[in-house]
């Protein structure tokens, strides 16, 4: 499945909710589910019930969609999640906050995840002080994530991190903003993730 090139906006439209694709806009009046509180197309309007595989569906597609993973990636995220021990839901979620696109947003230097993808695959990120251009790459705690120099006097770097300090670090995060560095000091707990998600409704939909 090739990556989704569509307005992505028309994504949160779908799912009913704010999916925070688009960084500064979604705050604005001018986020598209401020505007148009349905979903896209011609028969956006209709209000159907769902049955129980559609909400489940729905829920797979929002998370797949916030953290901009392909259903493929998704797939082996979830058998990963599976085999751990613990909560799969919860595994699934550690496993998805912890990539390296989703800690750079989370600290600020990004807009939305996927300016903060952009900025890993261009190789101005580093993890422990080496350069690290795999948006998937796994953090794990005690490791610090850096914005390299060239970047960091870059106009949309500057107003997001601007934008993130009202926002606030997830508390498994550390900022030190000055020098544009972040630590993992812990691996994000179920409460840490404050996301409007029901990972259960996945989990019951990949054991169907
Ligand atoms: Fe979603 Fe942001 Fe677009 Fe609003 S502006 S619809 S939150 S991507």
């Amino acid at each position: 499945m090739a990556r989704y090139h569509e307005p992505v906006c028309r994504l949160c439209r779908r799912e009913g909710m704010k999916l925070f694709l688009k960084g500064e806009r979604c705050f604005k009046e001018k986020c598209a589910v401020e505007r148009r509180s349905y979903a896209p197309g011609q028969h956006g309007k209709r209000r159907n019930k769902m049955q129980p595989y559609g909400l489940q569906l729905r829920e797979k597609q929002k998370v797949r969609r916030v953290y901009g993973v392909l259903e493929r990636q998704f797939r082996r995220y979830f058998a990963e999640a599976n085999r751990q021990k613990g909560v799969t839901g919860e595994n699934l979620l550690r496993l998805l906050e912890t990539r390296l696109d989703n800690v750079v947003y989370s600290l600020g230097f990004a807009s939305s995840r996927s300016q903060a993808r952009q900025l890993v695959r261009h190789g101005h990120v580093t993890v422990d002080g080496r350069r690290v251009n795999l948006p998937s790459f796994r953090v794990k705690p005690g490791m610090e994530v850096a914005l390299k120099e060239d970047v960091r006097t870059n106009a949309f770097v500057v107003e997001a991190l601007e934008t993130a300090q009202g926002r606030g670090v997830p508390p498994w995060l550390e900022l030190d903003s000055a020098n544009f560095r972040g630590k993992v000091v812990a691996l994000p707990t179920r409460e840490d993730i404050r996301l409007p998600i029901q990972e259960q409704l996945i989990v019951e939909l990949y054991s169907r």
